[in-house]
């Protein structure tokens, strides 16, 4: 059977038979998803980072090509499109689109974070799902992938705009989730302000008090350390790193972007490991403190932008340092840099930039904040690069702890949670050096990608056409 096929993959004239694809080169394949998708550039970019990961895997491997696993891959499960009405305080109407990508339920029911955010749409969302499906398989608990989200800008709105925005999304999405289907959580703005109104319209309009939705608050049900998990768990994948290589933390200067909620608790855990945290951003602007953050500026940041909802501008008021207005922070001399705000961030420029001053270790608190001209910067010039889907997963994996202790009707200590996340962040590591390592060097996204894919992929081979 494997040598049949191989014949039928080194065979041009062979690439359509009787309607079946397969495809002789990554080339033939990528244009074809190009072609699938218009204009959906950085699902495409996904899709490319994966794929030319696992090619070689591909290769040796028969199976995988023979079954078209890479078509049923790239393909979404279910997209869900809808609208969404609401109105203002002044009584007027709006209208926003919500979505929800089911993309892959190989390995468990749906997981993934919802957006709120104007920049939101099918591209941007096909390609967060797609990264989550690995992004999950990587933590090895049994959880698919999915994203969602509106094109709804929740600054500037009042409490109670949020709270009908909210409601009317849920009010329409509720039909397609549930604890054993599909598990939304939140993401860039949705927070647990905004998981807390869309929790309380599933369970009016459900009936059921479940654990259809994680990162809750603590009383309704929420994980302790949930909030901290995402930029924990970056600052201990970037520790791992370190570790592998005989270095620590310790006295190292951490440039950070964003100042959400990525941003605020890998800065706090980079301070207790000896890090010395010296920017964060927002849409508008960078603050450049060379002294380093402390207990006290964090806590300010954290009224800031949790409670206030102020600008970071604010800060370098408040400790006369350096406002850098809409600029980045990737010129600012460090020695790691973790891009926690969003997608591409970080560009070539940028890279040479970072790579020039001095850094030496770049992990992604953010998904995909890195442009692929970036990535390779930072490959040519042997930076440690901890790609979003191993570097940012303590995030989901602590939303899967949440599940777990919501099925058993439990709250597990913050010290417990914490240490099952540092753990998983551990096996993630090691997986990406068990299937990344090459030339005496790691490639941290070969190893993230391909130990994502073998077990989503093996997962759908078991459970046939379907
Ligand atoms: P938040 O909404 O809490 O914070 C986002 C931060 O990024 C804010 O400081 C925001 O500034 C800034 N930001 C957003 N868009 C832009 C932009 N276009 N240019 C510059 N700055 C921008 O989101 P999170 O911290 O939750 O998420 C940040 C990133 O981490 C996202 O890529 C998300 O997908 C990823 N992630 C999050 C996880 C989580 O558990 N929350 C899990 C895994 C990944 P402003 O206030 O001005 O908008």
């Amino acid at each position: 059977m494997e040598d049949k096929f191989k014949t039928n993959i080194l065979d041009k004239s062979a690439l359509k038979t009787n309607g079946t694809v397969n495809y002789n080169s990554i080339g033939t394949f990528l244009t074809r998803v190009k072609e699938k998708n218009p204009g959906e550039i950085e699902f495409y970019e996904a899709v490319k980072e994966v794929i030319d990961s696992v090619w070689e895997l591909l290769e040796r491997h028969p199976k995988y090509l023979h079954s078209n696993i890479l078509e049923r891959l790239t393909e979404p499960e279910r997209v869900i499109m809808f609208r969404v009405p609401w109105t203002d305080d002044q009584g007027h109407v709006h209208i926003n689109r919500g979505y929800r990508v089911e993309f892959n339920s190989a390995i468990g029911p749906y997981k993934g974070g919802l957006r709120f955010h104007p920049s939101v749409n099918l591209d941007i969302l096909k390609f967060l799902a797609f990264e989550q499906t690995f992004k999950n398989s990587l933590t090895t608990l049994p959880i698919g992938g999915a994203k969602g989200g509106a094109d709804f800008d929740p600054k500037g709105k009042s409490e109670a705009e949020i709270m009908r925005f909210c409601q009317s999304f849920m009010t329409e999405l509720y039909r397609y989730i549930g604890p054993a289907t599909d598990i939304p959580a939140g993401d860039i703005g949705v927070s647990r302000r905004e998981i807390g109104y869309l929790f309380g319209q599933y369970k009016r309009l459900s009936n059921e008090f479940n654990g259809v939705m994680t990162g809750k608050g603590a009383e309704s049900g929420g994980s302790l350390l949930r909030p901290e998990a995402t930029g924990y768990g970056l600052v201990y994948f970037v520790n791992e790193m370190l570790q592998a290589h005989n270095k620590s933390l310790e006295g190292q200067t951490v440039a950070i972007s964003g100042s959400g909620n990525v941003a605020q608790f890998a800065a706090e855990k980079s301070l207790h490991l000896g890090g010395k945290v010296v920017s964060l951003s927002d849409s508008d602007g960078t603050i450049y403190d060379p002294k380093g953050l402390d207990e006290e500026k964090l806590t300010f940041v954290k009224h800031l932008k949790n409670e206030k909802r102020g600008r970071i501008s604010e800060y370098a008021k408040k400790y006369d340092v350096t406002y850098l207005e809409n600029q980045t922070a990737w010129n600012i001399p460090c020695d790691i840099a973790l891009p926690c705000a969003t997608e591409n961030e970080i560009d070539e420029q940028d890279a040479i930039a970072l790579v020039e001053n001095g850094c030496r270790c770049v992990a992604e608190g953010a998904n995909k904040p890195c442009q692929p001209g970036a990535v390779q910067v930072f490959l040519k010039n042997d930076l440690l690069f901890g790609p979003g889907k191993a570097a940012n997963a303590g995030g989901v994996a602590v939303s899967q702890l949440e599940m777990a202790q919501n099925s058993m009707h439990t709250q597990w200590s913050r010290a417990e949670v914490d240490i099952k996340l540092q753990e998983i962040m551990s096996n993630i590591h090691s997986k990406c050096i068990t299937h990344g390592e090459a030339d005496r060097s790691i490639n941290y996204i070969k190893g993230a990608n391909i130990a994502g894919f073998i077990k989503v992929a093996d997962a759908m081979l078991q459970q046939g056409l379907v």
